[in-house]
């Protein structure tokens, strides 16, 4: 996998090994992260998903060393280093070397780290969901807010319990029992023409991607619902896709047993979500 690293303002081809057990990261999970991507010099949304990347620091009481505007110049000089054809997975990430007792992360160690690498695009061929018996935390039982790794273990579980029969991805709830969204990515759903998707209320991630898709459709005259959503609502849906940024929309071909045809409005979102990728470009099209 090709790749550059940023770290301590020395750029790398090589990664990096950058912690260890002394690390409060490494022993207590303070790590928070961002994604986002570059498609063939296209970088839809860059602002925002390193402005959330210090949101979420502050949200794990860590003192971000690196404005949004300064990640967002080092993640458009990694892209460039990568050249016009590529396809990159972006990732800043802050995290706490130190502790303090107890188990608090020292606001003062945190350091930054910059990770850009070879990432393909999933197909459109769609993927397949089942139901996990995992949920989402409330916003009072972890940070929801941020981007934090210590949110994904959760999240592996419920993709691992799907993935162990037979799925690609998980449908996970929220504490009160309706939908939150898949292992990683948002969820929408459709039913007479009508996109739902889940009303923000905390439990789940409100994606770059989702907020963005909402947009286009609605300003393509596509209605969007965000409502509480139970899980039943999936089970006679016409479409269901996903909506982040690694996959950008996904069609949902397969939610348990059922099939699903990969329908209109998904194509349709996914198309609107492409045109608007174009006005992100930095690096010319390849020609
Ligand atoms: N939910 C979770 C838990 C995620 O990890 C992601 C991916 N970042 C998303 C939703 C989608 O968010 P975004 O569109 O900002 O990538």
């Amino acid at each position: 996998m090709a790749g550059v690293f940023w770290n301590d303002g020395v750029w790398t081809t090589e990664e990096q090994k950058l912690t260890g057990p002394m690390d409060h990261a490494f022993w207590l999970g303070s790590t928070v992260f961002d994604g986002a991507r570059s498609i063939k010099g296209m970088v839809p949304d860059l602002d925002l998903h390193c402005a959330r990347v210090v949101r979420s620091a502050a949200a794990m009481q860590m003192r971000a060393t690196l404005a949004a505007e300064e990640i967002e110049a080092l993640c458009r000089e990694g892209v460039r280093r990568m050249g016009p054809e590529a396809v990159l997975y972006i990732r800043p990430m802050f995290f706490a070397r130190r502790g303090m007792v107890p188990v608090r992360p020292d606001p003062d160690s945190t350091t930054f780290t910059l990770a850009i690498y070879d990432a393909p695009m999933p197909g459109n061929a769609g993927f397949s969901a089942v139901l996990a018996p995992f949920r989402r935390p409330a916003p009072d039982m972890a940070p929801t807010d941020a981007k934090a790794s210590c949110l994904y273990p959760n999240s592996g579980r419920a993709a691992t319990w799907a993935f162990e029969r037979g799925y690609d991805n998980a449908v996970v709830l929220d504490i009160e029992g309706n939908i939150a969204e898949f292992a990683s990515a948002n969820l929408m759903l459709v039913k007479d023409g009508v996109v739902y998707t889940p009303s923000v209320n905390g439990a789940f991630l409100n994606g770059i991607t989702r907020q963005r898709v909402i947009g286009l459709l609605r300003g393509a005259g596509i209605e969007v619902r965000e409502e509480k959503l139970a899980p039943e609502r999936l089970d006679d849906a016409d479409e269901i896709f996903s909506t982040g940024n690694y996959g950008k929309v996904q069609a949902c071909t397969r939610y348990g047993a059922r099939n699903l045809n990969a329908g209109p409005v998904a194509a349709e979102a996914r198309r609107l979500y492409m045109a608007f990728c174009e006005q992100s470009r930095i690096l010319p099209a390849a020609a």
